[in-house]
Order: structure tokens, then C-alpha cells, then sequence
């Protein structure tokens, strides 16, 4: 078993990058693929930079080049649901891209990919059982919470809490990101299992830019840990 795990920015991987055995590196697209073993598992560890085009590139090369059976996303996201909190953890249930809209031709839905006729990109059961399993524990030793459900992904940083109440009544969902669902949309068009693991780093509103400054490195770690757990249970 060959494990994959994403992160958008430096900041989310550079933990997991600390505790890598480093056997070979991969520059490919701008990217850096760390291979090597983290944990007792085969692991390639990549920052695949920011934004949906980005994360599909890097989610491609994971799977026919280096040949991943499974993968992981590991960062952090704003909040589109009130009840979480700047650290709380969010783990994919499915995942929309809400800035896809060919809604103009009557018969799609809002987020609806034409021709392929999919809003949403459903995450591994058994990856989220784990990770579920984990959360339960993390929330026993820290004050957080640790939910499982719906998120969405846009080329946008989200800083708007209007536009925070129209992703919530459009799509529902729990957190906005800028990568997840394009590895979703990649993962399911080759077969591949896939989580997201997202901590909360801001609320997407008006505030989110001073947040996020202020939180990304905590939340990042939040999420690094959940991660880190499930490799000792893969
Ligand atoms: N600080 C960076 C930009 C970060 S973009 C710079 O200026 O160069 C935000 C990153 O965190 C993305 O990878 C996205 O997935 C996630 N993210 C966190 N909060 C978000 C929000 N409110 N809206 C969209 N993405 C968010």
C-alpha cells in the first residue's frame, strides 16, 4: 500500500515533511514529490500549491506516476457552518466545486460538472471511518470538535459572509477550500480512495484574511495529527 498526502501550502506538509524517512524526490510540475517512509508506510508527500488546477495536476501525477493506491488531503479551510469553531477539524463526506455553474441551461444544477453529471465527489468509507475513529479520540484529550460532512472548493478565498450564507443554502456542507474537490473529481475519474481533512482557520467572512494569518499554523498541526494517527492505523 502506497499512501499520498496533499498539501496546499508549505505550512500543511512541513510537519509530516519533519517526520519522513526521505528516499527519493520527484520534481515534476513545479512540484516536489517526497517518496519515502513515514510512520512504517510507503508515503509520497507533496505541496501541491493553491487552487483546483493545481491540486488535479498534483493528484494525477500521484496516481500514474507514482502509482498511490490511496489519498490523504491534509489543511485547513474557512467555515460556512456557524457551529464550527477556528481548529475544529472537518473529514469529507463529498466534495462540490460551488464555482461550477452551468446552471444558465435549464436542466444543471449549481456545481453540476456538464457531460460528466456529478455536483459531488464521494470520499472513501473507509478512510473516513478512520479517520472518524481518530477525531473521536482527539476530541477526548483536546477541546475541539470533529465533525464529518460536506465540503466545498473554489478558486476563491472566501472572505464574505454573504456569500458564506449563499454556499451554505446552495450546497450545504460544513467548510470552503480552493483544492479539495478537484482531487476528489481526479481521485474518482482514476479509481483511487480519497479523504479530506480540513482544520478550521478562519470563518470566511469579512475577518477571514486576519484569521487565517493568525490561525493556519495551530490549525494546520490539527490536522497533521488527525493524519499522522490514521498512518499508524492504515
Ligand atoms: N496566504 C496565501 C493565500 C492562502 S489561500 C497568500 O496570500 O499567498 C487559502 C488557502 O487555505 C487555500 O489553500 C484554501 O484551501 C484554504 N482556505 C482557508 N480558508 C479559506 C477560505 N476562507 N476560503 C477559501 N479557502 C480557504
Amino acid at each position: 500500500m502506497k499512501l499520498g498526502i496533499i498539501g496546499a501550502m508549505e505550512i500543511e506538509i512541513e510537519l509530516l515533511r519533519d517526520d519522513l524517512e526521505l528516499q527519493n524526490t520527484l520534481h515534476k510540475a513545479g512540484m516536489d514529490f517526497y517518496q519515502g517512509i513515514l510512520h512504517d508506510k510507503e508515503v509520497v508527500l507533496v505541496r501541491s500549491g493553491i487552487g483546483k488546477v493545481n491540486a488535479a495536476i498534483c493528484t494525477q501525477i500521484l496516481i500514474d506516476q507514482l502509482n498511490v493506491d490511496q489519498i490523504i488531503f491534509t489543511g485547513v479551510a474557512g467555515a460556512i457552518d456557524t457551529t464550527l469553531e477556528v481548529k475544529d477539524i472537518v473529514i469529507s463526506t463529498d466534495l462540490v466545486q460551488h464555482d461550477m455553474d452551468a446552471s444558465a441551461f435549464g436542466h444543471r444544477e449549481v456545481g453540476e460538472i456538464p457531460e460528466l453529471d456529478k455536483v459531488s465527489f464521494a470520499a472513501d468509507k473507509n478512510l473516513i471511518s478512520l479517520a472518524e475513529d481518530i477525531g473521536e479520540e482527539v476530541t477526548k484529550q483536546e477541546d475541539i470538535q470533529v465533525v464529518t460532512g460536506r465540503i466545498l472548493s473554489g478558486d476563491q478565498f472566501i472572505a464574505n459572509k454573504n456569500k458564506v450564507k449563499e454556499l451554505k443554502e446552495t450546497f450545504g456542507g460544513f467548510c470552503t477550500e480552493m483544492e479539495g474537490a478537484a482531487v476528489g473529481q481526479v481521485a474518482y475519474l482514476n479509481d483511487t480512495p480519497f479523504v479530506i481533512i480540513r482544520s478550521i482557520s478562519d470563518s470566511a467572512d469579512e475577518e477571514a484574511d486576519i484569521s487565517f494569518d493568525e490561525f493556519v499554523k495551530v490549525a494546520a498541526s490539527h490536522s497533521y495529527q488527525i493524519v499522522t494517527r490514521m498512518l499508524d492505523r492504515l
